[in-house]
């Protein structure tokens, strides 16, 4: 059996850079300079009073802590030892980037979880140090790139509360995402004209937009595929809530009006302030059948005229065959173009064996789901969320060590299962599905209402878009099935789907996943959505679900804060629930500019 090629192609690493290095000593001069103007500006007494006030408010902390588990009765302390600490607003502080300290989850679990922090920077360091110079300098460029650096503090987040088997698959999960984004943001800085200059790799990378899914890319194994702005705006929002709110503001400026989309904006905002690196052969775009989408587009070609561009124009018309063909046709074009721009040539056997791969991982992630729809939901919570979005949209089964770890996360899940444990142990109370564009800037959201309140989510809407198993052998029919995934590329299906996509389907998944309780993202400047928003009310209170709208702004919190966001989850439980919260210490708490 021929043996799998290693993934990504280690001789991507090994191209050698052109750096200018009189351009980096310009690059540098800049940066020492806006550094020593920003110290100037500081006040420093106010500064250090901040400093004394937090070093003061440390220790009252650890006394207080220290106290409150002096008082406990030896039941209490043992279960603090053993199951972790219970009140988890505690670890947010006004004002503070990051929370205060790591949690305690209990002897076993804080072992395992600092086993995983470690390897988790230790993938980190080997990944980098394949580059290091191009790869460190990225952070003279870019301000997004340093938002990277707190991937841990954002980890930590997104598994708060997890115990037990949910903490393991989330880390293996989290593992997964971070080694992709690790590799490429080495990837990035190799490429970028400013930075590793590597035009040799340059000439082998396809760009597509951050919608357009990776899965095209299986039958050029030569080459390297990027979604282009993922990185630098759609991912690291859900590190940093603020990354983005230079590129809205940029581009708002120039005459974009407030009220388009922030996924468009922040694209095409990036663009305006030069927050993409300069790299690559072609682009590929997707038709986004919203507006402001489309605008991204005609943004990347006006940044980057000489770059040759394919739109892919899928019909959105999901459950008509006849507009199949026509889709198909377009891959077909599209296929053409990459050979044209780069000389490589489509391989029919990798592109098969990739989706080979991408079919056992969606046989997994059907296994999850089935698990999830029973009394005992066993893998839930943002990373599971973020996972499978990933894997649908950029993995889509081009790296082998994903489908491994899966086969791993598989095996620990059914023993979970068999074990009937309890993903957020005492904190199963209502089964909840999440519905419509999620909040960029609140990727933990979920988390949050399964510690607050014990609503757990068990699926989110984009993860629901396609689990047929695709062709692996006609061609014409693997063509045929390529296209109708690329239709429901993540927000086409559900969003941009019409009535029956997105309000017949959520009574149909309610049902399935036996989930009285929705809650509804309610994307303040998603026109499609809007659309539906009444007839969702209506028919949602016909049927007796309880649904709680969650209004957001997607990648700008200045509009709706994530404040704002729990409060309206509190305000439902409270007022019509009549219901207590689990952790009272997470109902109010300040995270404005807490990553
Ligand atoms: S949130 Fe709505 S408007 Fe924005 S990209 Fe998604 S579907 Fe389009």
């Amino acid at each position: 059996m021929a043996r799998t090629p290693k993934y990504p192609n280690p001789s991507f690493f090994k191209y050698k850079d052109e750096i200018n290095w009189k351009a980096q000593a310009e690059n540098m001069k800049e940066i020492f300079g806006i550094a020593k103007d920003m110290i100037k500006e500081v006040d420093m007494k106010h500064f250090w009073g901040v400093q004394k006030f937090k070093m003061k408010d440390d220790l009252n902390r650890v006394k207080e802590e220290f106290i409150e588990f002096k008082d406990m009765s030896a039941a209490e302390k043992a279960d603090v030892i053993i199951n972790g600490e219970k009140h988890l607003g505690r670890l947010y502080r006004k004002g503070d980037m990051a929370t205060v300290r790591r949690e305690w989850r209990g002897i076993k679990d804080t072992l395992y979880d600092f086993k995983e922090w470690a390897h988790i920077w230790g993938m980190l360091l080997l990944t980098f140090s394949k580059d290091l110079i191009p790869a460190l300098n990225g952070l003279f460029y870019y301000r997004w790139y340093v938002s990277y650096f707190c991937c841990h503090g954002f980890a930590d987040k997104c598994m708060m509360g997890l115990r037990g088997s949910n903490l393991r698959l989330s880390h293996m999960a989290t593992y997964e995402i971070f080694r992709y984004v690790a590799e490429n943001l080495v990837f990035l800085s190799k490429c970028d004209e400013k930075n590793g200059n590597c035009r040799e790799l340059s000439r082998k990378t396809v760009l597509f937009d951050e919608m357009t899914m990776g899965q095209i890319m299986g039958g050029f194994p030569d080459l390297l595929g990027i979604p282009h702005q993922l990185l630098p705006v759609f991912l690291v929002s859900e590190i940093d809530q603020l990354t983005c709110v230079p590129y809205i503001d940029a581009v708002e400026s120039y005459g974009l009006p407030s009220d388009t989309c922030p996924v468009p904006s922040s694209e095409c905002g990036a663009l305006v302030i030069d927050a993409l690196p300069h790299m690559g052969s072609c682009f590929l775009s997707s038709s986004m059948p919203c507006d402001g989408s489309t605008m991204a587009s005609s943004y990347f070609k006006r940044r980057f005229p000489d770059m040759p561009v394919f739109h892919l124009c899928f019909p959105v018309r999901y459950y008509d065959e006849e507009t199949v063909q026509m889709g198909a046709e377009d891959i077909r074009a599209c296929i053409k173009f990459i050979e044209d721009q780069t000389g490589a040539k489509w391989n029919w056997d990798a592109y098969f064996n990739q989706i080979k791969r991408f079919n056992e991982e969606t046989t997994y992630e059907l296994q999850k789901w089935e698990i999830n729809k029973t009394a005992h939901p066993q893998f839930i919570g943002p990373v599971y969320e973020l996972f499978r979005k990933w894997n649908y949209e950029m993995d889509g089964g081009a790296d082998p060590r994903t489908l491994k770890a899966m086969r791993k996360m598989n095996k620990v899940l059914l023993k979970a299962y068999d074990k009937k444990e309890e993903p957020y142990p005492g904190k199963m109370k209502y089964r909840a599905i999440v519905w419509s564009c999620p909040a960029h800037y609140y990727a933990n959201f979920s988390n949050w209402a399964a510690n607050c309140w014990g609503i757990d989510v068990l699926v989110e809407m984009e993860s629901l878009n396609f689990t047929k198993m695709l062709e692996t052998e006609d061609k014409e029919e693997a063509l045929r099935d390529l296209a109708r995934l690329y239709e429901r590329m993540v927000m086409r299906r559900h969003t941009n789907g019409g009535y029956q996509n997105v309000v017949d389907e959520l009574w149909a998944q309610c049902e399935a996943w036996n989930a009285p309780f929705v809650i509804m993202y309610q994307n303040v400047a998603c026109k499609n959505m809007a659309t539906v928003q009444g007839i969702l009310d209506e028919q949602g209170r016909e049927r007796g679900i309880d649904m709680i709208w969650v209004e957001h702004d997607l990648m700008d919190p200045r509009t709706v804060s994530r404040r704002s966001m729990r409060d309206k989850v509190s305000q439902y439980m409270r007022t019509v629930k009549q219901a207590e919260p689990i952790d009272a210490s997470l109902v109010d708490f300040e995270d404005d500019i807490c990553m």
